[in-house]
């Protein structure tokens, strides 16, 4: 991304002088006066190049970002204490919990609790969530069917999914965040649209609002075919590139139903869904971890390989990293204050848990798990200046 690499020129380049480096150093990760050693190390891996030896981070390999887009730790500290000058705002940033609902329906499987672990999947989710945004508390309330909620829908026209129109679903679950919440996020097993001109969105969020909603039955292969894995959130124009053939122009547009539609057509594809196995639980905790990310005003990351960087496809989100990049991880912590290396051990707890479980029967893919075992072991140890 050509506006952090040109910030880290600066850094690391020709101009060596304290100065410069302090200079850059405050704007891109603030002042670290009150860190030990290890942390004080680990936020300073921000200044420097991902290729460099020292780095534990990966390059930053997306779609390059608007510079307007670009957010340093100070400029989000900044745009936070904006926020708070209005007093509600204030007062929500100051509750601590994360409210979970689940917005039905949802295949059978999914609210049966895994033999191994004897927790539901949504109660997993939560888990994860306390520990992600430790200082905060997640709650998980009674599940809600999408039919009660007043949002608008259509029946996509490539796909022939039924989708909820997202800004409705975020309007809904704004009016219901409970009075001590910090915020709500939604989970359901339906596709969601941002805009008629828009093909999927996996999820959205509205930090002002304190809310966010996920989609994961677009994740599922068994009701979308793998080779769409790697579609992206188009255009409608762009559709006909989606349709393997078929064609697709605005006559043969979405369909837009009534809410008294018969539904159940649309949802046939949940019948054949029989457990959960452990990838898209991977891609679940991805979604979830980077959607709340935004409630707490973090935006798109373009310094490093990160959680929050941006994903237009279900690869792309599946195949960025778990964790926080040290400019994300550090207005994380500013905002939550929890001990990094706390943190880092319960995240490894939580993952090792994750090994033991049946993989559906199939063959076990513990790559993305274990690599995350690995890498929360090394940064544990580079905070302990064991390496
Ligand atoms: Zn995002
Ligand atoms: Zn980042």
């Amino acid at each position: 991304m050509a506006v952090c690499k040109d910030e880290r020129k600066v850094v690391m380049s020709s101009s060596p002088s304290k100065t410069v480096q302090t200079v850059n150093q405050r704007a891109l990760i603030g002042k670290l006066k009150r860190f030990g050693g290890g942390m004080r190390r680990l936020f300073e891996l921000a200044l420097l190049p991902p290729d460099s030896s020292q780095s534990l981070f990966g390059a930053f390999t997306s779609e390059p970002l608007d510079r307007r887009e670009i957010q340093t730790y100070c400029e989000w500290k900044v745009q936070t204490c904006f926020r708070n000058l209005n007093r509600g705002q204030r007062k929500r940033t100051k509750r601590r919990i994360i409210y979970i609902l689940p917005i039905g329906p949802f295949p059978e499987a999914l609210l049966e609790p895994f033999p191994e672990m004897d927790m539901t999947l949504f109660e997993l989710i939560a888990n994860f969530v306390g520990i992600f945004f430790q200082g905060m508390k997640a709650k998980l309330v009674d599940k809600v069917n999408f039919i009660d909620i007043n949002c608008r829908q259509r029946i996509h026209a490539v796909t022939g999914k039924l989708q909820l129109l997202v800004s409705d679903v975020l309007y809904y679950l704004k009016t219901c965040l409970p009075s001590d919440g910090f915020c709500v996020v939604g989970l359901t097993w339906v596709d969601l649209y941002p805009s008629e001109e828009w093909n999927f969105v996996l999820g959205e969020s509205s930090c002002l609002d304190g809310c966010a909603v996920m989609s994961f039955g677009h994740f599922e292969p068994q009701s979308y075919s793998i080779n769409k894995l790697n579609e992206v959130q188009l255009y409608r124009k762009d559709l006909t590139l989606l349709s393997d053939g078929t064609d697709f122009d605005d006559q043969s547009g979405s369909v837009y139903i009534e809410s008294d539609h018969n539904i159940s057509a649309n949802l046939r594809d949940f019948a054949g869904i029989k457990c959960v196995d452990k990838q898209k639980i991977w891609r679940l905790l991805r979604v979830a971890s980077h959607e709340i990310c935004h409630l707490f005003g973090m935006s798109h990351c373009a310094y490093f390989a990160c959680a929050m960087n941006e994903s237009k496809s279900i690869l792309q989100a599946e195949n960025q990293p778990l964790f926080l990049c040290p400019v994300c991880l550090r207005k994380l912590q500013k905002a939550l204050g929890f001990d990094v290396v706390e943190r880092y051990k319960d995240l490894c707890s939580f993952l090792n848990s994750f090994i033991s479980l049946n993989d559906c029967g199939k063959e076990t893919l513990d790559g993305k798990f274990m690599s995350a075992i690995y890498w929360l072991n090394t940064m544990l140890m580079f905070i302990e200046d064991k390496r």
